[in-house]
């Protein structure tokens, strides 16, 4: 039977950790760490995501603000608010929520932000930063998976890593961050994706899968290897339920390690995103 890694209780122990931090913080700077999130339209996911976004802020004593422009502001307008946001000093971290409306071009908008600033690590600066293993901000989803096995004492050197996806904010960063020269990192990796031919043959090596993929269930028993390591950073929603991409009730049994969906993964990516904040309050005072 798998050990089940509690992703509640590890955000909870970072959060504790971090709120005292950020309270020395604002003792010692008289400073606190501020987050802006602009987001554009109505997007009912996006909305949600920012409502959780304010709640962390709130227990991690950080400020939030939130700027909703209509789903019609132009892009000018909008890279007017990031240039307001990149010169105040009051603000460390700056979010853009996407998806954007069509009208806006998303990468012209993510370039705006101050590198300083962009604790979403969108930017492609720090994007390249991080390929070069010199990160400024690690991208908080798969920030909190390596967070999360440095937690659990998963270590990847000298075992073989197959991440499932290569998307800009999920596999290909995850990537990224485990081929860095640190400890909990210097792995050995495969990636797949969609044009991956015969995606269980890679699968099945893995000593460590990680999948995020979007699809629900697409990891089944057959695909993993006896006593390997899941991370299922995949949140699907089917018949109103979360679901990852890895079907946990089958491969529960063969695994020694898994992250349950929900309650695995997504519990500590906003609070490696307050972890973000923190970093980029101290880049305003330096
Ligand atoms: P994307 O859709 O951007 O990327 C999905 C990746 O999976 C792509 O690289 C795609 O390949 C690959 N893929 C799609 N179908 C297959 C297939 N049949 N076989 C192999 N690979 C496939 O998704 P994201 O990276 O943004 O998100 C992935 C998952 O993670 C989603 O479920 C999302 O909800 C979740 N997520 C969870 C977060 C959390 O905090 N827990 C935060 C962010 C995301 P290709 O590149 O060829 O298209």
């Amino acid at each position: 039977m798998a050990r089940i890694i509690d992703g509640r209780k590890i955000a909870k122990e970072i959060n504790e950790s971090l709120k005292v931090k950020i309270e020395d913080f604002i003792k010692k700077n008289k400073l606190t760490p501020k987050l802006a999130v602009i987001i554009v339209g109505e997007d009912p996911a996006s909305l949600f995501y920012v409502k959780m976004i304010a709640r962390s802020c709130e227990r991690a004593s950080i400020d939030f603000e939130k700027y909703s422009l209509s789903g019609k502001t132009s892009e000018k307008e909008l890279l007017k608010l990031i240039d307001n946001l990149n010169e105040d000093k009051k603000v460390s971290g700056i979010i853009v929520q996407v998806p954007l409306p069509e009208h806006v071009n998303q990468e012209r908008i993510q370039e705006a932000v101050n590198p300083s600033k962009d604790v979403d690590c969108f930017n492609p600066i720090n994007m390249g930063r991080l390929a070069l293993g010199k990160p400024e901000f690690l991208p908080c989803t798969p920030y909190a998976v390596y967070e999360l096995m440095r937690r659990e004492n998963i270590v990847v050197e000298g075992k073989h890593t197959v991440i499932v996806g290569r998307s800009g904010i999920v596999g290909r960063p995850m990537a990224l961050i485990l081929l860095q020269k640190k400890q909990y990192a210097n792995a050995t990796l495969t990636i797949c994706h969609s044009r991956t031919n015969d995606l269980s043959y890679f699968t099945r090596q893995a000593d460590i899968l990680i999948a995020a993929v979007g699809k629900s269930e697409i990891i089944k028993r057959d695909m993993v290897k006896k006593g390997a390591v899941i991370i299922d950073v995949g949140t699907n929603e089917v018949e109103g339920k979360l679901v990852g991409d890895v079907a946990y009730e089958e491969v529960l049994e063969k695994v020694s390690v898994i992250t349950p969906v929900p309650g695995g993964v997504g519990p500590i990516t906003n609070v490696m995103l307050m972890q973000n904040t923190l970093k980029a309050a101290g880049k305003l005072i330096n």
